[in-house]
């Protein structure tokens, strides 16, 4: 099923000749809707507002008068009304926008009541300290968007025949106080498994870190990271460019978790978002890329 069967109609204000879809008409907390945005003419100039933060745009094959992007919905963003506003200009210099509102849905998660010993509930001075200058030191990756687009085509699931994750956005309340929401999906696997990267990227972060373990965070440009935790084994390190599928680790129970899996992250924009999503909204090209000269088809 091609993205433009699923499409919806929102209602919206755009320039002449200009038209702006939508994979879906509302969104819910930590979803993600792709935008495909068409204009009369070819254009030069895209750039995407969702309430002050950046829309990841990008052109995806030949056609300079379409571009694509991602409408990351944080987990905890409050529900109401948003304004997406794109604007740009075409190139022969004429001023394009477009505008929708987009619905924001409260997210349907878990909540999981736990009553466990003092001990596991609260960490020691040293631990919190560890830990919140971590949290900072993820907070300053995701604050930071490499420009350029380093993946082309869709992401794939990191683990092998592996089809759904779990727990995405439940809400733990230890001993009656409530925790922050889980911003990852859980992925089954034993450990030893490899773990691949869900497309082209650079590693932003290779190291054991309190919450997560092994940790391995890829940025793939425009805002866009996907995050990898408990690994028994960190095969790569920051700074490296991977390939789409590379082994970057194994799966392990590293970390404060009770048993192996894979916790797999994605963020947009520094919006925390389900990453399953992005596995089925990237799932066709645009367009049938061209038969000739096939191999030169990356545009930026
Ligand atoms: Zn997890």
């Amino acid at each position: 099923m091609a993205p433009a069967e699923v499409l919806a109609d929102n209602a919206r204000t755009c320039t002449a000749g200009t038209t702006l879809r939508l994979s879906a008409p509302e969104a819910s907390q930590g979803s993600l809707l792709l935008i495909e945005l068409k204009s009369a003419k070819p254009l030069a100039g895209v750039q995407g507002d969702w309430g002050g933060r950046t829309v990841p745009m990008w052109r995806e094959g030949t056609d300079e008068a379409k571009r694509r992007g991602l409408l990351g919905v944080d987990l905890e963003k409050a529900p109401g009304e948003y304004e997406l506003k794109i604007t740009g200009e075409t190139a022969s210099g004429e001023k394009m926008s477009c505008s929708v509102k987009v619905p924001v849905r409260q997210g349907r998660f878990a909540t999981e009541r736990l009553q466990v010993g003092k001990e596991f509930v609260e960490p020691s001075p040293e631990q919190v300290k560890r830990a919140n200058e971590e949290r900072q030191k993820l907070r300053d990756i995701f604050d930071s968007a490499t420009p350029e687009r380093l993946w082309d085509g869709p992401f794939r699931i990191p683990l092998d025949g592996v089809t759904t994750g779990s727990n995405f956005g439940k809400r733990r309340i230890l001993n009656g106080n409530p925790g922050s929401p889980h911003g990852g999906a859980d992925l089954p696997g034993v450990t030893g498994t490899t773990v691949h990267a869900a497309q082209r990227g650079k590693v932003a972060l290779a190291e054991e870190l309190f919450f997560s373990g092994n940790t391995v965070v890829l940025d793939h440009g425009l805002g866009i990271y996907t995050f990898y935790g408990h690994l028994s084994e960190i095969d790569v390190k920051a700074g490296d460019v991977l390939e789409a599928g590379t082994v970057l680790g194994k799966v392990g129970a590293t970390g404060r978790v009770t048993g192996p899996h894979l916790h797999w992250g994605l963020t947009v924009e520094r919006a925390r978002v389900n990453p399953m999503l992005l596995v089925k909204l990237l799932v066709n090209s645009p367009e049938v890329p061209p038969r000739k000269k096939s191999s030169k088809r990356r545009t930026r």
